[in-house]
């Protein structure tokens, strides 16, 4: 062993050690991450690749958190940051100062968002943009005269974040199970069901959809609705056609304001720059974050209509006191102009729908191929496959199996990073690589699970 090599292996044995000691890693088993240290340690990355501490490159196939969506090791990103840090490196908009970027970046939004989505509130990430439309939305029937309309509902299976309101709006049990009392005025309802939100009482379910619950609580109490036009960390469901006009309907014939949470399929991951554009519906909100700077720093929005900021404004006598110290980092914004340039210079919304082709091919020829694999899902570059012991009829893994995260194990060992959806005993191999991927990377990816599958069957069946 070389002097070098020697002093790299024991840096790198320090660093595990340094990881376990003193990281309190986010949505990780404390246990076995004390025990073990952490999965990978990585420290380069460049396009859609990221290379760690041994010196092993992995294929990212999940774009890290579904955010780098325009790749690794973006010159002109690291350029605009520095160049901004150099230039102006804070500036505040509280009590009405602005400065020349947010500016710049909320014009942009305007111009890019559908309909009359016009007007940007700033935030460090998407927990914190869901927290400011429940909080606008609260906000904005109180000074209507409305106090009661406070309640919220969600879907479930829905994600929206981790802050209090965040984790009381999401739907997912695993993130709210775990503390003692989550926010009041939370109420979940069962996700797609179109034939209810139409109106037909009639349907299963009818009780449990937004419709039967706003009907049951009183539309007077309801003060809005937040959904993620595809459900990702549920596990990648997509929205029956239909569906979301069904809910922007809804939501009109009450006077309910409807919230999107688009911090993951906004900045063209589904092939359209903002999911809810597949349907051709406007929310009066709607929450934004991950690909707006595609990873590169933390930046948020909540986008809402002209028609609510002026009512708002005419209504607010007072102040909106709410806001954070990094709303509108000028830094920041000055990366999320930069990255949406070359999303749109590079046309990776058109590549994303493209790339969907790719992507079902393989998807169908994972469930072809391999009795487990099951029920195929893409839209854009957003796609996944479900694991079932027998997809025949339906029977799941049991949980001890730990179907999906093995054979996204098998994926590492193979080089490609790949992430399970394990929430409410799914077992669901998410696939949502960066925007710039072509179809060499996609079958690389196919080839690869389908080998950790094969591995994994192998090994269980
Ligand atoms: N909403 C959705 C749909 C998400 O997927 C996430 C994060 N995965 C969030 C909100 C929370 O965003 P953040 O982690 O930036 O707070």
């Amino acid at each position: 062993m070389t002097t070098q090599t020697a002093k790299n292996k024991a840096m790198t044995e320090r660093l595990v050690e340094w990881d376990k000691k003193h990281y309190f890693h986010p949505t990780t088993p404390l246990k076995e991450q004390q025990a073990k240290g952490p999965a990978h340690i990585f420290t380069h990355g460049k396009g859609i690749h990221v290379t760690d501490v041994y010196g092993k490159e992995f294929l990212d196939g999940v774009s890290s958190l579904w955010n780098v969506n325009v790749g690794y090791g973006r010159q002109e990103l690291a350029d605009a940051a520095r160049e901004q840090m150099m230039t102006l490196a804070y500036g505040s908009s509280f009590f009405n100062n602005s400065h020349d970027v947010v500016i710049r970046l909320s014009q942009k939004l305007a111009s890019m968002a559908p309909g009359d989505l016009n007007v940007s509130f700033f935030t460090s990430g998407g927990s914190e943009s869901n927290e400011s439309a429940i909080k606008i939305v609260r906000h904005y029937w109180k000074m209507k005269g409305q106090p009661e309309r406070k309640k919220i509902i969600a879907l479930e299976r829905s994600y929206h974040g981790v802050t209090m309101g965040a984790t009381s709006a999401t739907g997912v049990p695993e993130f709210k199970n775990m503390i003692t009392a989550i926010a009041p005025d939370f109420l979940h309802a069962l996700p797609h069901q179109t034939e209810c939100e139409l109106g037909d009482s009639s349907a299963p379910g009818y009780e449990r959809s937004i419709r039967g619950i706003i009907e049951k609580e009183g539309p007077e109490t309801i003060a809005g609705v937040i959904l993620e036009p595809v459900q990702g960390v549920g596990g990648i469901q997509i929205p029956p056609e239909g569906y979301l006009q069904a809910v922007r309907q809804l939501c009109d014939e009450y006077g309910i304001l409807m919230m999107t949470d688009e911090v993951i399929t906004g900045f063209g991951r589904t092939g359209k720059m903002f999911g809810v554009e597949h349907w051709e519906v406007v929310p009066d909100l709607m929450s934004v974050a991950k690909g707006i700077t595609s990873g590169y720093i933390q930046l948020g929005a909540v986008m809402m209509t002209d028609r609510l900021r002026d009512e708002l404004a005419d209504l607010s006598d007072n102040v909106f006191f709410h806001g954070f110290t990094y709303s509108g980092h000028p830094t920041a914004c000055a990366v999320a102009l930069k990255n949406i340039e070359i999303i749109e210079n590079e046309r990776l919304v058109d590549n994303a729908k493209q790339m969907e082709q790719e992507l079902w091919k393989g998807l169908n020829y994972l469930q072809d191929t391999h009795k487990i694999a099951a029920k195929p899902r893409a839209i854009g570059l957003m796609g996944g496959i479900e694991l079932l012991a027998d997809p025949d009829n339906g029977t799941t893994f049991e949980p001890s199996t730990f179907a999906a995260p093995a054979v996204v194990e098998e994926c590492a060992k193979r080089n490609l990073i790949l992430r399970p959806l394990i929430f409410g005993g799914l077992n669901v191999i998410a696939i949502a690589p960066p925007l710039i991927v072509d179809k060499q990377d996609i079958e690389t990816i196919i080839a690869t699970l389908s080998d950790s599958i094969q591995a994994f069957e192998q090994r269980v069946m």
